[in-house]
């Protein structure tokens, strides 16, 4: 079995259910005794969104890149980033290890194309539904038409993200207001929805709402299982 390398810690709720669900996962599939072998760098979360809100991503750059060699150094044989927005400076990350880097985006958009979902909706922080390098790859690598909500919603689903989820918090007021907003995206077109954010999994989840929608920590932590037992599924 190889060493999952986990950059954790943005924020620390979802890295939890990170390390719950592989080590579940190989639990299920090797049987017995078996868990994952697993290196963990977990950092401070308030640095970095202090340095996401100032938009200095260079800086985030440098922090999370010497994580992901002391988790090499630890003797990962592959990295993943527990979070979507911090795929922002992937590259960087990428460039300083030499192990190969599970990106989320791809994992997400590879499953969608399976299922040949063709316009999608997603849901994350500001950052990542208004900015390119997410949608980006999804329209470039995997052929998707990606839609976003509207300003309004964008705004509640950054500040149920920062203000609740990544606090720990869980509320039943935030979770009706995201399954409306699923609900608007549907209306504007999309087939299904994105939970691209690492923590949404926690308030919403298959079965809250008629459309389909795609965990991208669920997808995330499938691919490193698989990764590490070499399973082709
Ligand atoms: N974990 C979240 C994500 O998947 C948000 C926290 C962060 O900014 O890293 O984007």
């Amino acid at each position: 079995m190889k060493t999952i390398g986990l950059l954790g810690g943005m924020s620390w709720e979802s890295t939890v259910t990170y390390y719950t669900k592989i080590n579940e996962g190989v639990k299920h599939t090797l049987g017995g005794l078996h868990s994952a072998k697993i290196a963990m760098y977990s950092i401070d979360f308030n640095a970095i969104e202090k340095l996401q809100h100032t938009g200095d991503w260079s800086a985030t750059a440098v922090i999370l890149a010497e994580a992901a060699i002391n988790n090499q150094s630890a003797g990962a044989d592959f990295s993943l980033i527990c979070t979507n927005t911090m795929h922002k400076v992937a590259d960087e990350i990428a460039e300083n290890i030499d192990i190969p880097l599970l990106h989320i985006a791809d994992a997400t958009g590879e499953a969608l194309v399976k299922n040949k979902t063709k316009k999608i909706g997603l849901l994350g922080t500001s950052f990542k539904m208004e900015q390119e390098f997410y949608k980006g790859r999804l329209k470039d690598n995997f052929e998707l038409e990606v839609v976003i909500p509207n300003e309004k919603d964008r705004k509640t689903v950054h500040r149920i993200i920062y203000n609740e989820l990544c606090l720990g918090k869980i509320a039943g007021s935030s979770k009706a207001e995201l399954l409306q907003i699923v609900e608007r995206l549907g209306s504007m077109g999309a087939e299904a929805v994105i939970l691209g954010c690492t923590e949404i999994g926690i308030l919403i989840n298959h079965g809250d709402s008629e459309m389909a929608l795609y965990d991208t920590n669920d997808i995330h932590v499938s691919s490193a299982e698989e990764l590490a037992i070499q399973l082709n599924r």
